[in-house]
């Protein structure tokens, strides 16, 4: 399967061609960066709604904080100075779902937890994602039996799924850089969400 290129959310105006210098080998190429910075100098930078809305709202995830079973210990771990989720600004985990728009469903998902579990979602406001972290709340992982429920998509949408058995810290921040990459390439909906879609809680 093919990488998704994510594009600079930024776009600059192209610029008035230049004099050739007077010798190209003593002069450094001239990359993005250097066209992204005179433009900055300039005081003007031009780009869409779409485009910043979906930056931030890629670069500050405020995350859920519950666990579910030892994927959570794993979860926390990624918190912590030795991983630092917070250099991806998705590392202020929210006690309360009004608070927060990822739910990182770590652990295997009970049938006696899974309408909490769906109810925290729909207390959640849009938009909203899940990352379903590790093989339990996957697939069922190893509990292939009455009590567990095969894959928390069963309950609620799922947007990344991170496999392992635990995921170490590192899988994890890998789900998150990939939902990173689905919101910057999303659509945005301006404006209040149609009712319907407010009553199903979906994104
Ligand atoms: S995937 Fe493994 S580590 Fe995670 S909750 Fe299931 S049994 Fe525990």
């Amino acid at each position: 399967m093919t990488e998704k290129k994510v594009e600079n959310p930024f776009r600059t105006l192209a610029q008035p061609a230049r004099e050739a210098p007077p010798d190209p080998g003593l002069v450094a190429p001239r990359t993005e960066q250097d066209a992204l910075r005179e433009e900055l100098e300039r005081g003007v930078l031009f780009t869409t709604v779409e485009s910043m809305v979906n930056w931030s709202r890629a670069n500050s995830i405020w995350p859920l904080g519950f666990g579910l079973a030892c994927c959570a210990i794993e979860m926390m771990a990624t918190l912590g100075p030795g991983y630092d989720l917070s250099r991806f600004g998705a590392e202020v985990m929210r006690p309360s779902p009004r608070q927060a728009d990822l739910m990182i469903v770590a652990g295997r998902v009970s049938l006696k937890m899974a309408p909490v579990v769906r109810l925290l979602y729909d207390q959640m406001p849009d938009p909203k994602w899940v990352i379903a972290m590790g093989a339990c709340a996957s697939c069922g992982g190893v509990f292939n039996n009455y009590a567990i429920v095969q894959g928390v998509d069963k309950i609620v949408p799922v947007d990344v799924y991170v496999p392992g058995c635990p995921p170490r810290p590192e899988a994890l921040i890998h789900g998150i850089m990939k939902l990173q990459e689905k919101i910057l390439s999303s659509r945005i909906e301006l404006g209040p969400a149609p009712r319907a879609r407010r009553k199903q809680g979906a994104a």
